[in-house]
Formats: C-alpha cells, structure tokens, sequence
C-alpha cells in the first residue's frame, strides 16, 4: 500500500518577517537528512494570481521554478535549503484559487449549489495543498502573513479542515513566533507568544510545535512558561535565537528534539541524519578568507537587497568554495548616468548587471557595459545584463544608436527586441519567455569551459530577445553567441572575444546556484577574479 503523505503546516504569529520561510526550509533540510523525500509550498495570502505582476522593490526579487512559475523568494530559500528543483505547485496564491473557483461557477461545475468560502474555497486550498504533496513521504505547506490577518484566514480554516480530511494523525503543525526581549528589565517576554497560540487555538488549530525566535537565546525558564502557557511540551519547543547565518538555522533546529518529535508523531521511519554536505556548507560561511574580491553590482533598487536575493546567494557561495570573501559594492545605474563612470566603478574586481525591468538606470547600465569591453574589466551579465552587454559591444562598434525596444522602440538599431506574436503584451502577467529552455553551447567558448558541459538547460523570465538580424555583425563588435537554443533561433549566451572574462546569459542562472554547489556562471567568474588576487 502507498504510504500516505504527511503535512507539517507553518503559521506565523507576533510578527512577521522572523524567518518563517527560513524555519520551514530548514526543517524541509533536517528531514530529507533523514531520506524522506520532501516538498514545500508556500500558501501567500496576496489576491495576485502569481508574483510576477509584484513590485520587486516591495516584495523583493520574484523567484522562477523550472516550469515557468513566477513566485515569491521563500521559493528560492526552499530550493536552496532542500537542494531541489521545485515546481508551480510549490506557489499557491489567494488569487489563483479564487479564481479557479469563479471560473469553475462559471462552468456551472457547482451545480446550482451557493459558493460559499467555506467549504468550497477551503476545499480548493486543500486540493492545491493536496496534489502539491503527492508523491513525497512530507509535504510542509507555509501559510504567508500571521495567525489573525483577516486575508489569511481561509488558508487557517482550509488548513485546519484538512486534518480531519486526511487524519490529524498525518498533520502536524508548527507555529513560529517571536519573544522580544524587554531592555528595561532585562526579560524575555512571553505574553505576545501566549496570545498568538491563543489567537490560533481560536481557529481551531492547537500548535503540535512552537518555534520560538528572539535576539538572544533566552534563559531556560522561559521554555517552562511558554509550554505551560502555551500547551506545548518542553521538548516541542526550538528555541532560534538570532544566526550569524541563515544556514545555521538547520542546524540550530537539528540541536532541538523537534526532528524526532516530528518523526515520532507522523510515524515515520527514518535514517540517521545525514548533515555532514551542509555542516560544510556552514563551516565555509563562518571562515575568514586570506583573499577578498569586490564585486560591483550595477543596479537600480539600492535600498532592498531582497531584490536580488538569488543573485546575491549565488555570488556568496562561489566566494566560499572558492575560499574567497567577497565585498559586495552597489552601483546605483541612474548615477552613472551622470557621473563618471570610471570613478564610479573604481575598486570592483569585475561587475554584474543583474536582470531589470523598465526604463530607469538602463542608460548607465549600457555605459558600464561598454566600459566592461572597453577596459578589460570582468563581466557577468544576467537577462538583462546580456542585452545591456550587446548594446553596449554595438556602440562600441559605432552604431550609436543602438538600444532595445523596452528602452527606446524608436531606435535606429534595435539590436534586442520582441520576437514575433508577443508585441503588444508588454504589461500583462504570465506572457514572458519563462522557465527550462535547453541551450548548447559553442565548441572552445569560455561558457563551455565554465560549464564543462555542450548542453544545459536554464530557466529564464523575459520578454526582448537578441535581434537575429544583427547576429552575423557580432563578432565585428567583439561579442560571440556562444550559446544558443538547439534551432539556434534564440540567442542564450553572449561572450567577449579578446576579453579576459566577460559572459553574459539571456537566463537566470541564479535561480540553479545551491549553497553547497554554486552555479558554474558565477563559480567561473569568481574564480577568474580570485585567481588575480
Ligand atoms: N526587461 C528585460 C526583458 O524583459 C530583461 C528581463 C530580466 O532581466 N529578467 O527581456
């Protein structure tokens, strides 16, 4: 007989923004040590169908699965954290289910029934919930906001239900919250903790396992209190004082009793915990290197680094298997506008231009592009750092008019641009190129030796492309297409001829870099910039 598959539900009370994402990924890690096959999934409370219509600079960056789904950033944390590739189901939004559910009135599939949120939403949460989980020995679902938003009440309720529907004895739920430490009495406050496992209880849903975050560690009394306040055993209870690291979390939680009280009530059997990859994972991160690189990262969104939050991850780890620290300098794009753009980047080893959206800061971008070529100064250019890149080798080349549609459709050479059948799409959600597409790499190419590979398959979030008709007059400007789609119709990989180290990808390779093995795009840069030092 099939194995059932277990849930383990995340909520969130106090506060948010504790690293709810981070606890449920890191205890997505400490199982699938124990060889369960594991999923996570995020339930977020926005009536957006998907992230990809958001705000990067509010929401940070939007996170793409291999199949094309545009998702919130905690996807990308549960990817690194599991060191798996997740899928659409992995994102569930109020806003897709909602619809689902009109459109399924529409379609008279209710059968003159009244839709109500309960159950018939709370049915189709759980459903999402469900199939999202078929397959895997754990499903952990992460409920987005905290315990009593009015918005994530049907994703509670839908929760709750589904214990009954697949047995409580395959349900466990974890409540994160926060203990603030009160300066003027030198105490760890339990009382807003109590209240929220209050607030929850009211729902309908007793904690099984409290996840207590605070600044410091807290004296041990402080546990005694919350499991008699709260009516969770002692040993149920992780205490998660602030890291130095987010890769410590799975390892703090793997120092608790929580893995087995986990273990214990699902009923499942496990092997030995297996945390030897990820301990050195940790080690790494906690070591002063003998050498340092500066990077610059030419963007335009200075004030939240959450927007480039793969990007940011990816470069950390190839700094740290190539035991290398690494300083990360930002650029703000608009003043290189203005400024000079020499001085602006002085002290950077090399630059990366990240991927973009919109109009602003494009001009600089092209202008440290061009620079890049120009002065032999290393490159790493992502989606739109590739278009950047291109546009920046043909004004090089002289033709000065050289833009991209998305920042100048009236220009004389639009050496990127739409390809046929998306114009006219340029606002609406869901319409990029996006996802696993297989590209193949050209014979001799730095890519190929970065890659060490003739084939990969990378994921992309875009709409403009390289303008095929400006292809052949690339190596003129000192650029290459050295990676290609298999029809060669699309162009994945651009790469300077006589430069030491320039390299650029239509796709997102940050999306694929894991902490314990960085991405080959940004091992290769960081390597080339550490082998200088
Ligand atoms: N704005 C560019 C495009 O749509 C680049 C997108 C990106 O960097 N993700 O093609």
């Amino acid at each position: 007989m099939k194995r059932p598959t277990k849930f383990v539900f995340v909520t969130g009370g106090v506060l948010s923004g504790v690293g709810k994402g981070i606890t449920a990924a890191s205890i997505g890690n400490i199982l699938k040590a124990r060889g369960l096959s594991v999923n996570l999934q995020k339930c977020d409370p926005y009536l957006n169908v998907d992230a990809g219509t958001l705000n990067p600079r509010e929401h940070g960056e939007c996170f793409v699965t291999k199949d094309g789904a545009e998702t919130d950033l905690d996807l990308g944390h549960y990817e690194r954290f599991l060191d798996q590739e997740l899928t659409s189901s992995s994102s569930l939004m109020s806003g897709r289910v909602l619809l689902k559910v009109i459109q399924d009135e529409r379609a008279g599939l209710y059968k003159g029934e009244d839709v109500q949120i309960i159950p018939h939403l709370t049915a189709a949460i759980q459903d999402y919930i469900i199939n999202a989980g078929e397959g895997f020995d754990v499903h952990i679902v992460e409920i987005g906001g905290t315990v009593g938003d009015y918005e994530s009440l049907s994703f509670i309720e839908a929760i709750r239900e589904l214990g009954i529907r697949v047995g409580r004895e395959n349900c466990l739920y974890v409540h994160v919250v926060y203990l603030p430490f009160l300066g003027t009495s030198k105490e760890t406050k339990t009382k807003p903790a109590q209240n929220s496992v209050r607030e929850l209880r009211g729902l309908g849903i007793s904690p099984d396992i409290l996840v207590a975050r605070s600044e410091e560690m807290p004296v041990e009394s402080v546990r005694e209190k919350l499991s008699l306040f709260c009516g969770v055993a002692p040993r149920a209870i992780a205490m998660l004082p602030n890291a130095s690291s987010i890769y410590e979390v799975p390892l703090t939680l793997e120092d608790t009793d929580i893995a087995d009280v986990i273990t214990e009530q699902l009923d499942l059997k496990v092997k030995k915990p297996d945390l030897k990859a990820w301990r050195e994972v940790v080690k790494r991160a906690q070591t002063k290197h003998s050498r340092k690189v500066t990077v610059g990262i030419v963007a335009k969104y200075m004030d939240n680094q959450d927007t480039y939050m793969s990007v940011f991850e990816a470069l950390k780890s190839a700094a740290l298997w190539n035991d290398t620290d690494i300083e990360l300098k930002w650029v703000d794009a608009e003043k290189i506008e203005k400024n000079d753009v020499a001085e602006m980047l002085k002290g950077c080893d090399g630059i990366v231009v990240p991927g973009g959206f919109g109009t602003r800061g494009l001009e600089g971008k092209i202008t440290a592009a061009q620079y890049a070529l120009k002065n032999k100064l290393p490159y790493l250019g992502l989606c739109l750092g590739l278009q950047m890149a291109v546009i920046a080798a043909a004004r090089n080349a002289g033709l000065t008019d050289a833009s991209t549609k998305e920042l100048n459709p009236a220009a004389k050479d639009l050496v990127i641009t739409t390809m046929e059948g998306q114009e006219g799409k340029e606002n609406t959600g869901g319409t990029m190129r996006l996802g696993n597409y297989d590209c193949n790499l050209a014979a001799g190419s730095l890519a190929q030796k970065v890659y060490k590979a003739d084939k990969i398959v990378e994921r992309h979030r875009h709409r403009y492309e390289c303008n095929n008709d400006y292809r052949d007059q690339y190596e003129s400007w000192g650029i290459r297409a050295s990676g290609t789609s298999p029809d060669n119709h699309l162009v994945e990989i651009i790469e300077g001829i006589d430069h030491p180290y320039f390299l650029s990808s239509q796709f997102h390779p940050e999306f694929k870099s894991r902490p314990n093995r960085p991405h080959p795009m940004f091992n290769g840069f960081i390597e080339y910039l550490a082998g200088k030092k």
